[in-house]
């Protein structure tokens, strides 16, 4: 597994930002002959990268306590063991002698070192805090607050961009990105923030793929549910989601890079019109989809409310009929466990892969209950089928002509299929290919 290393002189902020990249996991610690206290090294992962991190602040030669032998020795063991140098220095006080020293250590290695110019409080005139290392001969400096987490995740983007090619193992699996999109008060806010309240789950902001985006990472029940570009929901931003266009774009690129997309509607206001296109667009793009219908607990209901309601979803989102619909209360947490449920297993839902041989004994079964439609004397003839793709599920269908399937039609054996199969909460694409 590639390694980062940090090092810099003492007080730099060496543990802060260790502690920032590895986050609430707990460092291993290993003994080592000649060091009293244990190298420390942590394990985190960024964008789906693993990747280990070694504070070399943590690690401190035995009977010698000169600031430089120790120096030496944490950059050494840098030098041997990362593949990228994070070297850090402090804003506040400025390039010192030790800087340079240690500067003068990492010129013999061959291994990337990227600058980091830590306790940065004021980010609007990087240049004039920057300048005065660049003499240090690693070109440009990130600046960040390891502190406030300020640009530790441009620098993470530039870590992993350095990285070796990754294994098969350091890349994670297991983690399902959920993008939440809703108009403004429909409760976005007040979910994450119920999910973040819970003692069973454990939290982290994770980065997105873009700057601005970031996201909240929750553990339930052995799910890491990683919710798309809502950290700053949690803290409702001062900058109102009110100009639609700007909104809109940023749900789709979540919408994007979701497993699954939860749409959230307000009970007392019902389905809109940007619901719609929303919902359309994650339907096009194949995403699995589960539908809360939110503030539950607001509404005066009898036994019927949520049949008579789920009635009215279906008939206004006619394209989702195979999106489950589930009835919550942000505020009270009414089955937000169920939601939860409900996400994941559309998601697995979206993996399934049935076998050709079951498919095709399936279809054959439905083209003999409801024959296939004919123009002009022509009828449709389906020869095979077979499952090409997941996410979404992705059928072809080889027929003596592609012009003589009906939507009725295709309807019709998109039903057979979900009854047979399932596929809850996701899209199906068929394609059909013409065999002579
Ligand atoms: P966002 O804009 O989608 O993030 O919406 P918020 O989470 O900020 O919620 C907007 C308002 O609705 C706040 O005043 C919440 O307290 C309230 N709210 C959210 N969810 C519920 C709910 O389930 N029930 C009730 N009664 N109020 C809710």
């Amino acid at each position: 597994k590639s390694t980062v290393a940090i090092v810099g002189r003492p007080n730099v902020g060496k543990s802060t930002l260790f502690n920032r990249l590895v986050g609430g996991r707990r460092a291993i610690v290993e003994g080592k002959p000649n060091v009293t206290r244990d190298r420390i090294y942590g394990e985190t992962e960024w964008l789906g990268r693993k990747f280990n991190v070694i504070d070399t602040g943590g690690i401190v030669l035995h009977d010698n306590d000169k600031i430089k032998n120790q120096i030496k020795y944490q950059a050494e063991v840098a030098m041997e063991e990362a593949d990228i140098i994070l070297f850090v220095v402090d804003s506040r006080t400025g390039m010192t002698g030790v800087d340079e020293d240690i500067a003068q250590l990492l010129y013999r290695t061959n291994k990337e070192v990227i600058l980091v110019v830590n306790k940065v409080e004021d980010f609007s005139n990087q240049e004039e805090i920057g300048w005065e290392f660049y003499s240090l001969g690693f070109g440009d400096p990130y600046l960040i607050s390891a502190e406030h987490g300020k640009n530790t995740g441009e620098l993470l983007d530039e870590v992993i961009s350095k990285l070796p090619e990754a294994d098969e193992d350091e890349v994670s699996e297991e983690k399902i990105n959920i993008a939440v999109i809703g108009k403004p008060n429909v409760g976005k806010s007040s979910l994450i923030n119920h999910l973040l309240g819970k003692e069973r789950v454990i939290v982290s902001d994770m980065p997105g793929t873009t700057r601005d985006a970031v996201d909240t990472l929750i553990e339930w029940k052995d799910v890491q549910f990683n919710f798309i570009d809502t950290a700053g929901l949690r803290r409702k931003s001062k900058v109102k989601e009110d100009v639609e266009y700007y909104s809109n774009l940023r749900a789709l690129r979540s919408v994007d890079r979701a497993d699954a997309v939860l749409m959230m509607i307000d009970a007392q206001h019902g389905i809109t019109d940007q619901d719609k296109k929303i919902a359309g667009y994650a339907h096009d793009e194949g995403k699995a989809m589960v539908i809360a219908i939110n503030k539950w607990d607001l509404m005066e209901k009898d036994s019927k409310t949520m049949e008579r309601y789920t009635d009215e979803v279906y008939y206004q989102l006619k394209f989702l009929n195979y999106v489950p619909v589930t009835y919550i209360s942000a505020l009270t947490g009414e089955r937000i466990d169920e939601l939860l449920s409900l996400l994941e297993f559309v998601v697995d839902q979206s993996n399934l892969r049935i076998k050709t041989g079951i498919l095709n004994e399936v279809i054959t079964e439905a083209v003999q209950l409801r024959e296939p439609p004919s123009r002009k004397g022509k009828r449709l003839k389906i020869y095979y089928a077979s499952q090409v793709g997941i996410k979404p599920p992705t059928f072809v269908f080889f027929v003596n002509d592609p012009n003589l399937m009906h939507f009725a039609y295709q309807r019709y054996l998109e039903n057979i299929l979900r009854e047979a199969f399932g596929y809850v909460g996701n899209p199906l694409k068929f394609k059909l290919k013409q065999r002579n």
